[in-house]
């Protein structure tokens, strides 16, 4: 499509494979992504926002035209500063409408420059969340379907709560 750069905002706390099928399918068609980490005070974090950028990186960070990076603000003041002319999102159901289009209107007001691209999830991710992989995971069921597999050993161990604590 254009030649234009493009931001994936989310908590990806952490990233799923949900999010890594809409990262790629975006990178098919815009030029360049910046796949941007935000906190978001109203979920409580597994991951720290350094984790979850490293973790994005190792995965979404491997295709050529993916940047990855973390922004504490409003998306409208980042994408400012990168010049970047769109957002993508994912839709997973009809729960996710009313909030996606609440922010897309927003961030139109914010920075009437861009515009919200929204890709329906793919039929496989369809139930696929962040919250649903922490939830799996905690209680040591199998998240392998869910996340990428390279950083699978990761997620599991932290969820599990069996890390090494200092
Ligand atoms: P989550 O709801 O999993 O915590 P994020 O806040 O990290 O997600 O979401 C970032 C973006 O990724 C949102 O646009 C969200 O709709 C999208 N997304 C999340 N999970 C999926 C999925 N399984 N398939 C497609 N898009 C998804």
């Amino acid at each position: 499509m254009k030649n234009i750069t493009v931001v994936c905002p989310g908590s990806f706390d952490p990233v799923t494979k949900g999010h890594i099928d809409i990262i790629k399918r975006a990178s098919q068609m815009f030029e360049k992504i910046i796949v941007v980490v935000m906190p978001n005070a109203t979920k409580t974090p597994s991951f720290t926002v350094e984790e979850r950028v490293d973790l994005l990186r190792r995965t979404a960070g491997a295709i050529e035209n993916v940047e990855v990076d973390c922004y504490n603000g409003l998306l409208a003041n980042y994408m400012r500063k990168k010049d970047a002319s769109a957002i993508v999102k994912g839709l997973r159901a009809m729960s996710d409408f009313e909030y996606e289009f609440q922010m897309a209107l927003t961030n139109k007001k914010l920075y009437p420059e861009a515009d919200t691209f929204f890709l329906a999830a793919n039929s496989e991710n369809m139930y696929l969340s962040s919250s649903i992989v922490k939830l799996v995971g905690s209680m040591g069921g199998d998240i392998s379907d869910f996340v990428p597999e390279e950083i699978y050993e990761d997620i599991k161990l932290r969820l599990s709560g069996k890390e090494d604590k200092k």
